[in-house]
């Protein structure tokens, strides 16, 4: 028999994405549930990969990351942002953002701090939370348009805010930061021992020519800032996991010492590749504009359906109220839509600690024309 183990996550199940790809497999849905392109990536940077692995770049790089990648990052955000960031003390190549972010909790977090963080959440960030001996404060966002309420955020801090969690664009609800929700941030965390943890894995996926407002550019939110990205979202590469985390010098120290007894380097030949692909920024600021396209060509086809949008500014979701459908709750209306339909979405209910029922689900429209069109197709069948 084997020993039982006492689980550091007993409130934790699987994770929405594998069930709902999982279901979608089972019942040859269309999976527009988990946030994956199903397009092809550009053929450039697989050669690039290609060719440095035929060149020999098959082993270990230096543990924070290829010296030449960490520059080509240094100059796209100093150009973007001008944040001012040094390529050998703040910059940690990781394998994908999620780990970028666990690494940042397991660096910070002491037993009983507490975090702040905004519901519905990217599914990951409580358990990151719990099993480093964290306590997560959820805060719900604005019912009609996913804002921050600012003033549920000052009535939370306490002596035992150990951080922020920001996320934008956001993920599930498309929502982005507004130049108001900065001057709020900012005041909040002045004076402060506040970490702010920011999440901008979405960070070229915005739309409708809005600015993205990264913590590096504020210097008074830079200094204090974890800021995590991923190159599977903005290469269209997911399972590449492949992403890097900014922070300042004494920060990212601490986030190092993790690291380097965790994984301690990541994957060399893509490395290289990144290194010299990133140096074309078109392949990157083209992006919100090619996905805004597939944005506005779901929203119109879904006219033909009863399903209720709610508007989407970033990332690869658009969020939808069914209640024209059904009031079931989210979880078995979508498994149904799944096995009914043939669409696999995701119920927001799941990005919450404590699920709400709003009739809302999550569909991922970075997608190919034709797979968007089939899937439309089919939930103008379901009714
Ligand atoms: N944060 C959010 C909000 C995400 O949607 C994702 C997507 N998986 C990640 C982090 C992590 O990305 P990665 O696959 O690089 O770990
Ligand atoms: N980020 C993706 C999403 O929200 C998937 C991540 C995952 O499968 N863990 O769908």
């Amino acid at each position: 028999m084997s020993p039982s183990i006492q689980s550091k996550l007993p409130a934790a199940g699987t994770t929405i994405f594998t069930v709902m790809s999982s279901l979608a497999v089972e019942h040859k849905a269309i999976n527009l549930g988990q946030g994956f392109p199903d397009f092809p990536m550009n053929d450039q940077l697989t050669e690039l990969v290609s060719r440095s692995m035929k060149d020999g770049n098959n082993q270990y790089v230096h543990m924070c990351g290829l010296p030449a990648l960490r520059e080509s990052i240094a100059a796209k955000c100093n150009r973007l942002y001008n944040a001012g960031i040094n390529p050998d003390s703040d910059i940690t190549i990781t394998p994908g953002g999620t780990y970028a972010l666990y690494t940042a909790f397991t660096a910070i977090l002491q037993p009983g701090d507490e975090v702040i963080l905004f519901e519905p959440a990217y599914d990951s960030y409580i358990p990151n939370i719990t099993i480093n001996g964290g306590v997560p404060v959820p805060i719900s966002l604005n019912a009609t348009d996913y804002s921050i309420n600012w003033d549920e955020v000052k009535a939370k801090i306490n002596s035992k805010t150990r951080a922020i969690i920001i996320n934008s664009p956001h993920n599930p609800t498309g929502a982005v930061l507004s130049q108001h929700d900065i001057e709020q941030l900012k005041s909040v965390v002045a004076c402060t021992n506040i970490i702010i943890i920011s999440d901008e894995v979405y960070e070229h996926l915005i739309f409708d020519d809005k600015p993205h407002l990264s913590m590096l550019k504020y210097p008074e939110l830079r200094e204090r800032s974890f800021v995590c990205f991923s190159f599977g979202k903005t290469y269209h590469c997911t399972g590449w996991k492949m992403g890097y985390c900014i922070a300042p010098e004494a920060m990212m120290r601490e986030f190092r010492k993790v690291h380097q007894f965790n994984c301690f380097t990541c994957n060399s030949p893509v490395q290289y590749a990144l290194a010299e692909f990133l140096k074309d920024e078109e392949h990157y600021l083209q992006l919100g504009k090619q996905i805004q396209q597939k944005r506005d060509y779901f929203a119109e086809q879904m006219k033909q359906t009863r399903f209720t949008p709610i508007p989407s500014f970033g990332s690869y979701f658009q969020l939808y109220s069914y209640k024209n459908y059904s009031g079931e709750p989210e979880f078995d209306f979508a498994v149904r839509l799944t096995k009914e339909a043939g669409v696999a979405t995701i119920p927001v209910s799941s990005f919450y600690m404590k699920p709400e029922n709003n009739q809302v689900i999550r569909f991922c429209f970075a997608k190919k024309e034709s797979t968007l069109e089939e899937a439309i197709n089919r939930l103008v069948k379901f009714g």
